[in-house]
């Protein structure tokens, strides 16, 4: 076979030879890349987990007594097999002893706690517009499927999905004490109600503009929306004092509340709520209703098998108390010395950033001022958090209770917490992301950045790689994340978190038009017979954009610097072999571009990727320079 060039496709160049030996794991959707890493750090933490359950290894840090409690939970197979479906009959019951809308009214608060769906969803959030506050958000109930478009008439995908879930509902309902006549009135009820829900609920293309998100409405018009629920008496079941403006999410969801919620279709909504809490509480059941349970999700990523029971255990508690478990990962493998020089890192390029921000061709003086603001004020959160956050501590879990209930108290816990934060001011010291994940992240809200420990590895970063290695991989990871700051959305939030317009008119005009090339850069790519949707993906790509493009201007400043092996491990890190079934989901779910395309597109786009490697327009990876978009 001839060897591909890296001129023609710098992803199979790099990771050609990997991805031809390489395996996915018959219980994980993809390999390589994060995968691999996440791997690692699973493989550590499972470990640890057996030793602290085994008592042949300690911890100072008291909350992870409680997540080694749900680990051996999930581990006592014998138990679970013996209680069967009985840990789920209480809630299963409460929610079939509803009578009518007014019972359902008394119920709501309850049912809120237990995790069971309501007809719509609510929670508290930091407030757009004024970050240092929360707000009260209500959107639209949770579809089946993973997004509306699935319900179209021709998408094939859809009907095969729902057949899928169909079964798995069918297998559930089996073994309650419902009659056969029942349990398939109940699942044709569902189906119809979910059939409605997704005719008015945001698809995952219009969830990806975030701004659009902000819609306040006064209490009073969203109740009236909301009837014949009695939102107001469910709000005072847990405030003495009730909010003023509530933010709704998806103002359609809301508006037309009554086509799926009204007092002719509750039936319809009991039984799509039994439903979907059987298969809810089937995950920490028995083994086969708990296997039965994931049918689903494994459809829809080409998941062939359950991971054995010490990852399952090992995953839920990482799931419900991840916070603890990061802390303790990165007290444990992350150095002091990785540290520093990672926030080292992470200031060199916010400094470059706003080099580049001050020489920017097509930004008035005005709005460079604004930019380099947010730049100066943003804030690094690296590695994992210097303690836990204390509602960890409230969380119980008892050594008698069923796996069940001691998902539903700690759920309840968390639940009652983030309803009791409304009035409190935002805390800005708490964590997006917990220090075993392998990823990072910008929050708008906060004008920070996350980076967890788990991320800080090879080939993203090592002590052993090259600089040009490490900044081909956390330097335009860094980098990337900084630019959510001036992505499509995270544009229109200051450097407080809160929205606002700080540009000027044209530059605003300016940047919506290079943010229409960059739609147009990856909209309509064939890929795996699918198409990449530019729109949906667009805020990443700006992001990806804006990495490469400082951390390119950072190696200019290095003598001698290997740009070569910059690109190399660029390519290196978005290396991944995914199931098919995961590839298509991620196409029409996701808002990040396929991972060989973030690895193939972005360079084109830079003069060092023609003059490293002599790209030509001959070549597969040449774009012409009319073509080429630097944003950042
Ligand atoms: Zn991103």
């Amino acid at each position: 076979m001839q060897k591909i060039r890296v001129q023609d496709d710098l992803y199979e160049a790099v990771n050609g030879e990997w991805l031809e030996k390489a395996e996915i794991p018959a219980d994980r959707p993809t390999a390589g890349g994060f995968s691999e890493l996440d791997q690692n750090v699973e493989k550590i933490l499972m470990n640890d987990f057996k030793e602290l359950s085994e008592g042949t290894k300690t911890t100072n840090i008291k909350e992870m007594q409680d997540a080694v409690l749900i680990y051996k939970k999930v581990l006592d197979v014998k138990r679970r097999n013996a209680e069967g479906i009985k840990p789920a009959l209480p809630i299963l019951d409460f929610i079939s002893d509803i009578k009518d809308v007014n019972d359902l009214n008394t119920k709501l608060a309850d049912l809120t706690l237990n995790s069971v769906p309501l007809p719509f969803e609510c929670g508290v959030e930091p407030d757009m517009n004024d970050a240092r506050k929360h707000s009260y958000v209500v959107l639209g109930p949770s579809i089946i499927l993973p997004d509306t478009t699935y319900y179209a008439k021709d998408n094939k995908a859809g009907a095969q999905l729902l057949d899928i879930w169909k079964n798995m509902a069918v297998n559930a309902l089996n073994q309650t004490e419902l009659s056969k006549e029942n349990q398939l009135l109940y699942l044709n009820d569902t189906i119809k109600y979910d059939a409605l829900i997704a005719q008015k609920v945001k698809s995952k293309l219009e969830w990806a503009d975030y701004v659009k998100n902000y819609n306040p409405f006064k209490l009073d018009e969203v109740a009236e929306f909301l009837k014949p629920l009695d939102f107001k008496a469910y709000l005072k079941e847990f405030y003495t004092e009730l909010p003023e403006q509530v933010i709704v999410y998806d103002p359609k969801a809301i508006k037309e509340f009554n086509f799926y919620f009204n007092e002719e279709n509750f039936t319809l909504y009991k039984h799509w709520c039994y439903v979907k809490t059987l298969l809810q509480a089937s995950t920490f059941l028995s083994e086969d209703l708990h296997d039965n349970s994931t049918v689903f999700r494994r459809a829809l990523t080409g998941v062939e098998k359950e991971p054995v029971v010490e990852k399952q255990g090992y995953q839920l508690a990482s799931m419900l108390f991840s916070e603890p478990i990061g802390v303790y990962y990165g007290r444990t493998y992350f150095g002091e010395e990785a540290k520093k020089d990672i926030v080292s890192l992470v200031k060199k390029i916010i400094e470059m950033y706003k080099e580049r921000v001050k020489n920017n061709q097509f930004l008035e003086e005005k709005t460079k001022e604004k930019a380099i603001l947010k730049l100066s004020t943003m804030e690094i959160k690296m590695g994992y958090p210097d303690s836990v956050n204390k509602v960890y501590s409230l969380l119980k879990v008892e050594e008698d209770d069923s796996l069940l209930k001691s998902v539903m108290e700690v759920r309840k816990a968390l639940i009652l917490d983030n309803i009791n934060k409304l009035f409190k001011p935002v805390d800005r010291t708490e964590w997006a992301m917990p220090g075993h994940m392998v990823n990072a992240c910008y929050n708008p809200s906060a004008n920070d950045i996350t980076f967890p420990a788990a991320i800080l590895q090879k080939p993203f970063y090592s002590i052993n790689q090259t600089v040009f290695e490490n900044l081909g991989g956390i330097g335009a990871v860094i980098g990337h994340e900084i630019s959510h700051a001036f992505d499509n959305n995270g544009a229109q939030f200051d450097e407080n978190g809160n929205l606002a317009n700080w540009w000027t008119e044209k530059d605003y005009a300016n940047f919506k038009d290079l943010t229409k090339k960059m739609i147009e850069q990856f909209d309509g790519i064939d890929y795996h017979g699918g198409k990449v949707n530019g729109e949906l993906v667009v805020s990443e790509n700006i992001a990806d954009n804006g990495g490469v493009a400082v951390t390119l201007a950072i190696m200019h400043n290095i003598k001698g610097a290997s740009f070569k092996e910059y690109f190399e491990n660029w390519a290196k890190v978005w290396c991944m072999k995914a199931k098919e079934e995961y590839i298509q989901y991620l196409l029409v779910n996701d808002v990040h571009s396929p991972a060989k395309l973030r690895a193939n597109i972005p360079p084109r786009n830079f003069d060092e990727w023609y003059e490293t490697f002599g790209v030509t327009e001959k070549d597969q990876m040449y774009i012409a320079p009319e073509k080429r978009i630097i944003i950042w």
